[in-house]
């Protein structure tokens, strides 16, 4: 069993807020913990905020792909990938109305989210950040030379603290759905039309239809359900659902139920008392990734659903592409004052849209596609009947994310 290390808190709600930051980060997921690692790499003082007690939960499908791996490896985080073990996947078992077929795909790895995130934090904290975690961050205000963020301790135990710190920069890296602003209006985010919901359990049976280094994906028309067997043995499992449908099944367990059975795969003997967590919609965009003073990345800036399992690779990417903006906006700042600063919003919005609006499009096409059953229904007979079908679409996931997509900056 990979044990999950174990990141603490490196300072305290009153101690930083008594401190001035060169950039507060709002979330420790992938985007947010690999920024904040970036940016204290480039001698910024950072403080990335979570909400939740680490390690965390997140509903997730957990598959890293072959990109994501790239860039854990580019930026010098290959440990990552090591310690997780056998986590091995390079299978995608597709299942629709009783017909199955079994893919190779591009090496990824499965593992928990209390284990990755938490590795990345760790590696952040190594590199000269700090961490609070069970900490709310709510940005309240931007004044000439600074942003304004309140910080509010989420702790179940004790009296709750309330206290704002101060930072030139924020990244909003709070995921799907995240309310990063006092003003509830300042988060609107637009839903497109039809976005299934998320939802997410895992489960510590071992069952011998789910045997690891394969996704095992069940398609239906009311949505389809991930299983994957993680790097510590356990099986995740996540769905992408059409909230009415859920509803008419009375719930999200008894939905993925009817989809697992429907796709002839075996019912987890466990999943019947099954814990599970809801999201927000999938799909959803920001009509601005930048504003002032802060700049927004990863799931917090638009999301597609997840069936081609690239949100964490498009987290990376953008955790890894901002950090250099905001390093040189800093630097542009000490020397020549606040006269540029807008432009550097700008960089954001073109280098993140070089980096994924391709990848978000494509994904976007995909999933319109999946609403239809009876084409799923002939695209797996034709990968049945030759399988080499699918290697241009394998492949194009796994393209990787170019620093010349991503590095931009003014120096
Ligand atoms: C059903 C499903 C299956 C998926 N499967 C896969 C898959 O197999 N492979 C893959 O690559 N991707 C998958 N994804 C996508 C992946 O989970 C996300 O794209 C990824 O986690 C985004 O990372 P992030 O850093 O933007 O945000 P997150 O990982 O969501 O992290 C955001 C963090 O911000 C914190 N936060 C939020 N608001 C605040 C606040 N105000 N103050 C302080 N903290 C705050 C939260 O607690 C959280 O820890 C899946 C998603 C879903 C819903």
């Amino acid at each position: 069993m990979v044990a999950v290390p174990e990141v603490r808190s490196t300072t305290s709600l009153p101690e930083s807020s008594r401190q001035f930051w060169d950039v507060l980060i709002i979330g420790a997921g992938p985007s947010g913990a690999l920024a904040a690692r970036q940016l204290a790499i480039e001698g910024a003082r950072v403080l990335l905020v979570d909400r939740a007690n680490f390690p965390r939960r997140k509903v997730c499908g957990c598959c890293l792909n072959g990109a994501a791996l790239r860039i854990l490896h580019e930026v010098g985080l290959g440990h990552i990938e090591r310690a997780a073990g056998s986590a091995v996947v390079n299978h995608f078992r597709m299942g629709s109305s009783g017909r199955q077929v079994t893919l190779p795909i591009h090496t990824g790895i499965a593992v928990s989210r209390e284990f990755l995130d938490s590795m990345l934090v760790q590696a952040a904290v190594d590199s000269g950040a700090d961490f609070l975690d069970g900490v709310l961050a709510t940005i309240e205000s931007t004044e000439a030379a600074s942003i304004s963020v309140r910080l509010k301790s989420s702790s179940p135990i004790g009296i709750p603290q309330e206290l704002s710190a101060h930072a030139r920069w924020v990244l909003i890296a709070g995921g799907l759905g995240c309310r990063a602003f006092a003003d509830p209006a300042r988060d609107e985010r637009a839903a497109a039309k039809g976005s299934r919901i998320g939802a997410g359990t895992i489960l510590s049976e071992s069952v011998s239809d789910y045997p690891p280094g394969t996704i095992h994906m069940a398609c239906h028309r009311s949505g389809y359900v991930g299983l994957v067997r993680l790097h510590d043995q356990r099986l995740d499992i996540a769905a992408a659902l059409d909230a009415a449908e859920v509803r008419d099944a009375g719930g999200i367990g008894p939905l993925v139920e009817r989809i697992i059975q429907s796709a002839g795969f075996t019912q987890p003997a466990t999943l019947n008392g099954a814990h599970w967590t809801g999201t927000a919609r999938l799909t959803q965009s920001r009509s601005s990734v930048y504003g002032d003073r802060y700049f927004v990345i990863g799931d917090a800036a638009g999301y597609v659903e997840p069936f081609t399992g690239e949100g964490m690779a498009w987290a990376l990417a953008s955790g890894r592409a901002v950090a250099p903006i905001v390093a040189s906006a800093l630097r542009s700042e000490a020397e020549h004052g606040d006269d540029f600063l807008s432009n550097y919003g700008q960089d954001w919005n073109q280098v993140r849209s070089r980096l994924l609006h391709k990848r978000a499009r494509a994904c976007r096409r995909l999933s319109r596609l999946l609403r239809y059953p009876a084409l799923v229904n002939l695209g797996v007979r034709a990968l049945a009947w030759n399988p080499a079908l699918s290697k241009p679409f394998v492949g194009s996931l796994n393209l990787p994310y170019n620093t010349s997509e991503g590095s931009g900056g003014r120096r």
